[in-house]
């Protein structure tokens, strides 16, 4: 894996540019919010309004925001501090937290680091949590890797989550933040508390993946491959130079490395027949409709040479956790055995798991799935485009 260590002299002026900017992540984003409190938690806040400028170490307690038309009230339990369009609660240190609670509709609290900003959309109050990107990519980890990894994968899914977030980081920029909080962009339940991933994303600050051009990867990843991972253009139009497939036996007994399907021959003529136009008449189609096998490799299409139906088509009709399947007949039934789990794409989570228990290094798991990438750190790369 390339580095670039000659340029590192430079690292520390460039970092203070746009790298050290907080990001902008919208807050509970599937919910029409109504009601919330905000506590402090670590540290002083400012409350900034059109109307004042408090601290809250001089008004300590519990503020209640509601939507009030077209602007947010701010009130604590002593004081009705008014209304206006925008208020932001800004941390004073970069350690400063703070707790969400959000009494309509009820939720049960959440701590976040850094500031929050609160405007109306739509009716509701829009949440904004201003947050320093590693603060955020710690909290993301934790939502996406759960508890109980190693250190090593920890790193690993540090270097993905940031890479993918500052490669998203327009996707809703006609919304006036940077990423939602939802599985549309990366699951983010708040702060990490977790020591050995805040460590983790210590220990890679500012390290993403790039390609050839320099430009940051599209680091999609999935569950399981189920022994081979896919071509990005085999299921996305979009083909990569770095998302190519590769055999994989790391994770052939993880969990999610097989799983099984029985459906109803009929059905499944039925399937092939009326919505595919599949030639169930034809007894060749037929019964290599009924025996499909994936036993050497993936295919990407389903069943017979001279029609052909995308294994992605038949996954997203039958929900599967996979294309990766092959098919028996048993009595009045046809069997599913698939697997993996996930499009296949990019990093198998599962296999690299157990290479990272295995004492394979970050950048060896990065550079076994994703073909001819670089590791840099994220000043260098600014660098890099600036010149
Ligand atoms: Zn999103
Ligand atoms: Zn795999």
């Amino acid at each position: 894996m390339k580095k670039y260590p000659l340029l590192l002299v430079v690292f520390v002026c460039i970092q203070a540019g746009s790298y050290a900017q907080k990001l902008k992540i919208r807050l509970l984003s599937d919910l029409t919010l109504s009601r919330i409190l905000f506590t402090p938690l670590a540290g002083d806040y400012k409350l900034r309004m059109d109307t004042c400028q408090i601290s809250s170490e001089n008004n300590p307690g519990v503020y209640q925001l509601t939507v009030e038309g077209d602007s947010v009230r701010v009130k604590s339990f002593e004081k009705d501090f008014g209304k206006c369009a925008r208020v932001l609660f800004e941390a004073q240190l970069k350690e400063g937290s703070f707790k969400l609670k959000s009494i309509a509709p009820e939720i049960k609290v959440k701590v976040y680091d850094n500031d929050l900003e609160v405007r109306i959309s739509q009716g509701g109050l829009k949440l904004i949590n201003r947050v320093g990107i590693e603060n955020y990519i710690a909290g993301v980890v934790e939502s996406e890797a759960g508890s109980g990894s190693t250190s090593e994968y920890y790193k690993l899914q540090s270097i993905l989550c940031r890479t993918y977030a500052l490669s998203n980081i327009h996707k809703h920029e006609a919304d006036s933040f940077n990423l939602c909080d939802l599985v549309h962009c990366q699951s983010y339940k708040g702060k990490s508390e977790n020591t050995i991933i805040l460590q983790a994303v210590f220990d890679t600050k500012g390290l993403v993946i790039v390609d050839d051009d320099m430009n940051l990867i599209s680091a999609t990843f999935h569950s399981n491959c189920g022994g081979q991972t896919v071509n990005s253009e085999d299921v996305w139009s979009l083909s990569a130079s770095y998302l190519r497939s590769v055999k994989d036996t790391f994770c052939l007994h993880m969990p999610n490395a097989h799983w099984q399907k029985t459906i109803a021959t009929s059905d499944w003529i039925n399937y092939l027949s009326l919505k595919q136009k599949y030639p169930v008449d034809d007894s060749l189609s037929c019964r290599q409709a009924l025996t499909f096998p994936q036993y050497n490799g993936r295919e990407l299409y389903f069943a017979s040479k001279e029609f052909k139906i995308p294994l992605k088509t038949i996954r997203s009709d039958w929900q599967l956790k996979s294309t990766y399947f092959s098919i028996r007949q048993l009595g009045d039934s046809i069997v599913l055995n698939g697997r993996g789990y996930g499009h296949g794409v990019g990093l198998c989570q599962e296999g690299a798991m157990h290479m990272a228990r295995l004492g394979i290094s970050y950048g060896d798991i990065i550079n076994f799935y994703y073909t001819g990438v670089h590791l840099v750190d994220l000043a260098v790369l600014n660098f890099l485009k600036e010149d």
